[in-house]
């Protein structure tokens, strides 16, 4: 079963096809990506009228460069997966309408999918794949959370954050120290030439005994240090960015501090909930998944424990076709997908911008 994957949630427009044939992990046979970013970037954030616009110019164009890649025609394409939710409301139906097109046209049916679902199994396309069950660490822009795994749509929230996301925390200390947008992959490597200990800043429910995150309280942190440092500075605070009095090692620093509190809460709150379950596998995934630092420390202590981590490949953690191609593929060898008797049940055209993975059915929207 030759599956087509379409992710357009928000700011990047993913395209992919994967062989789900057989019971072997699903193969990639070919993807494309097309990041907003630079669009979004004059506005310091992702704007989502600009990204509907965007997703429409896209999609069509990396789904033949995905089936170009494949060396396959669209008739051989068995089912269309798209980004069901959560997500931008807008961003989403444009996948949702194209998807939808393409089953029509095919006669082949349309698999809504979780994009969280879709972050979480995209280990399973690297070369060292994970084994369930697992513990998962899912870190990206709009989500912290620590999940039992024991099989495909088999999902237990163990803890998740209360407030900001980990990647919101990279983004928002990025911003305040004048890194751009999103300021995550800036943020860090700014911190490689910096201490991590120069400045204290807290590590929120380190110690409140669940597997809980926040991360607001870093960011006004986060503030409060560069406003001390500008008014510290030589030349004085008033400059058209709040950042630009500091000097280069002080913003180093600050990137390197803020990096080492976040890093070390998803670390001990991850060995927190290995210790909490008893399994000794951990999987890694979301854009915050490529920070190398974090990737450094959790490989340490997960050494030193026995535990084995596995991550995605570092171009699948952030948002992508694949991944979603891939959840798809997953959901259909596992039984998941109610047998097709009319594709056309599928065509629903329907997206859940607000979507919890813990609602997430075992039965995924094919026909249902
Ligand atoms: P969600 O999946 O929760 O809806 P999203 O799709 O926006 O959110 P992802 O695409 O998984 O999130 O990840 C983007 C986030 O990852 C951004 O916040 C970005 O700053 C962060 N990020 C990417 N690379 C790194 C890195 N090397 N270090 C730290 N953060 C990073
Ligand atoms: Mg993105
Ligand atoms: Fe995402």
């Amino acid at each position: 079963m030759r599956i087509l994957g379409i992710e357009s949630s928000c700011d990047e427009t993913g395209v992919a096809l994967v062989d789900a044939s057989g019971s072997g992990v699903p193969r990639l046979l070919g993807h494309a990506l097309h990041s907003q970013i630079e669009m979004h970037q004059a506005y310091g954030g992702v704007v989502p009228e600009l990204a509907s616009r965007d997703h429409i110019r896209r999609v069509l164009p990396l789904t033949d460069a995905v089936l170009e890649q494949a060396g396959l025609p669209l008739s051989a394409v068995d089912a269309v997966a798209h980004t069901r939710g959560p997500g931008l409301a807008g961003a989403l139906l444009v996948g949702s309408g194209v998807a939808c097109a393409l089953g029509m046209a095919l006669g082949k049916p349309v698999i809504g999918v979780h994009h969280l679902e879709g972050h979480l199994l995209s280990p399973f396309l690297s070369a060292d794949p994970p084994a369930f069950p697992f513990v998962a660490l899912l870190v990206s822009g709009g989500h912290t959370q620590l999940m039992r795994v024991d099989g495909v749509g088999r999902y237990e929230l163990l803890g998740e954050t209360i407030d900001d996301a980990a990647g919101e925390a990279f983004d928002k200390s990025a911003k305040l120290l004048g890194l751009g947008y999103p300021g995550g992959p800036a943020l860090s490597r700014l911190a490689q030439s910096g201490d991590g200990k120069a400045y204290a800043f807290p590590r929120p429910l380190l110690h409140s005994g669940d597997l809980d995150f926040s991360f607001a309280g870093l960011k006004t942190a986060v503030l409060t240090q560069v406003k001390r440092l500008a008014h510290a500075a030589p030349e004085g605070p008033a400059t058209a960015h709040l950042a630009d009095p500091l000097s280069a090692q002080q913003k180093a620093d600050v990137a390197a501090s803020v990096q080492a509190a976040i890093v070390d809460v998803l670390v001990k709150k991850a060995l927190a909930a290995l210790q909490a379950t008893g399994l000794r596998r951990l999987v890694v995934a979301g854009g915050v998944g490529a920070n190398a630092l974090l990737r450094q420390e959790l490989n340490a202590a997960c050494q030193r424990r026995g535990v084995r981590v596995h991550y995605p490949e570092l171009h699948l953690c952030t948002d992508n076709g694949a991944m979603i191609a891939l959840a798809a593929g997953l959901r259909a060898q596992a039984g998941l997908l109610p047998p097709v008797v009319d594709a056309a049940s599928s065509y629903r055209f329907d997206v859940r911008p607000r979507w919890p993975l813990a609602e997430l059915a075992a039965l995924s929207t094919v026909g249902a």
